[in-house]
């Protein structure tokens, strides 16, 4: 993932005509803390290694979220930092990237290990972060209860009587007036500083920039939204919020996937429904809901790989990454592609993708509804105020459909897939900074 972050930044600034000295910039990380800390686990006192990347301020405060997973390695979190400067520079927001990450399995964990882990993470970040330096935030396997104890613990650390240097200037800054602390940490639960709108947020960007397309594209998708059919791979956070909205937009939503499989009802299946009848079975496999009648009539399964092939005009992987790939890419139908997930398609599969007409909203923008909305938390906490969900929603449309419109206009001036039209103002966003 590092490698092809970097191929594509490295191209990009090529392409700018950056030197060579400017592009190394880019790719190098400002700062890799790697930490080891303690917790207790199953009885006794274990040494977790854990880190936080910073890849580049020029915007502003570093920001990404923290992952708890044994896979975590500091490729991975190198990898997804400097992803995070892209998005936040795509999105306009006045953040940096970064990441951090934990290796552990949270689910051998206990609630109270799990505490452990989350609180002692927190206090050998807490150096390095800070509201107006570092904004982490959830990312796989952590969550608002998290972040709650996270910055419960960032607050205890910031706040406590100084042993040894006084002089620290962290702790000077806890004087001024305009450092929230709270706001050292974003996706934290509502009633502990976390905004309205958030759980949605990723999904209702995702539907928000599509229809902003399909706008643009008016000449070329002659369908009303009724017709318009689309299958979404992954019923989870994003993929859930994704189908909703835009059932909720009049869209045809003929397919849903969860890890256990899948259904196809093509005359156009209930988000609503599908989603009470997961929650009975464990699984939407099985669950063939029109209306309110799950009824076998209605559709049938299908394999999450065949739900990716399905002859419908828009695909959204909101799962995992890598699902469309050199094996499967030539069967793709699909007219658009929105990227919910983070890479879900491979550097060959899209470029096969994009040479043969499709269109693809990338990651770095059709998922960017997730860090704007944590930005707009960050900023209700900057500024004590606490906004109403509709005021939320809007602010982050009106941010996307910005981040969209200029990234249209780019595309189209310069013959370019919206990739790379992505890529470039981003990063000469980031290098005129
Ligand atoms: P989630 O854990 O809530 O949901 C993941 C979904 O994927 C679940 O429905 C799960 O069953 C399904 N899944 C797992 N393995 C699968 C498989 N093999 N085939 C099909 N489906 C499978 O996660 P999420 O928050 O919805 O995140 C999904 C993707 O979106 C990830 O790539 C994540 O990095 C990205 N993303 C999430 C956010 C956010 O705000 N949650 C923001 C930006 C990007």
């Amino acid at each position: 993932m590092l490698e092809s972050a970097q191929t594509l930044i490295t191209k990009t600034g090529k392409n700018l005509g950056l030197s060579a000295g400017a592009i190394k910039r880019l790719l190098m990380p400002d700062a890799v803390h790697e930490l080891n800390f303690t917790a207790k686990i199953k009885g006794k006192t274990e040494v977790l290694q854990g880190f936080r990347i910073q890849h580049n301020n020029k915007l502003g405060p570093y920001k990404g979220g923290i992952r708890f997973h044994p896979g975590v390695s500091r490729e991975e979190v190198q990898a997804l930092a400097t992803l995070m400067s892209i998005k936040c520079a795509v999105a306009g927001l006045p953040y940096g990237g970064g990441k951090g990450g934990v290796v552990i399995d949270p689910k051998t964990l206990s609630a109270k290990e799990l505490e452990e882990v989350s609180r002692s993470y927190a206090r050998a970040i807490a150096p390095v972060i800070g509201p107006k330096v570092d904004v982490p935030a959830p990312d796989v396997n952590t969550n608002p209860t998290i972040m709650s104890w996270m910055v419960d613990e960032y607050v205890k650390v910031k706040t406590e009587k100084p042993t040894f240097d006084q002089t620290d200037s962290s702790r000077r800054n806890l004087k001024n007036k305009d450092n929230n602390l709270l706001a050292t940490f974003t996706g934290k639960p509502v009633g502990e500083g976390g905004t309205l709108g958030r759980t949605e947020a990723t999904g209702r960007g995702g539907v928000a920039i599509l229809k902003a397309l399909l706008a643009k594209m008016q000449t070329r998708m002659k369908k009303k939204p009724g017709e318009i059919t689309i299958a979404v791979q992954g019923f989870g956070n994003v993929g859930y919020y994704f189908a909703k909205i835009a059932e909720e937009e009049g869209f045809k939503i003929v397919a849903v996937s969860d890890s256990k499989g899948g259904v196809f009802v093509p005359a156009g299946l209930s988000v609503a429904t599908t989603l009470r009848c997961k929650k009975e079975k464990g699984s939407v496999a099985g669950c063939y809901c029109r209306g309110s009648v799950c009824d076998v009539k209605n559709g049938q399964p299908i394999a999450n790989e065949q739900l990716l092939e399905l002859p419908v005009d828009i695909l959204v992987p909101a799962a995992l990454e890598n699902v469309v790939n050199s094996g499967n890419v030539s069967r793709i139908k699909a007219g658009i592609i929105v990227e919910m997930a983070n890479g879900p398609l491979t550097e060959e599969a899209f470029a096969f993708l994009a040479k043969n007409g499709r269109i693809i909203i990338p990651d770095v923008l059709a998922n960017s509804g997730g860090v704007t909305v944590s930005y707009l938390e960050w900023y209700q906490n900057m500024h004590q105020e606490r906004w109403s969900e509709k005021k939320v929603n809007e602010r982050m449309e009106s941010l996307l459909m910005g981040a969209f419109s200029a990234i249209w206009q780019r595309s189209l001036e310069k013959k370019q897939s919206i990739k790379q039209a992505a890529f470039e103002l981003a990063i000469e966003r980031i290098t005129a900074a």
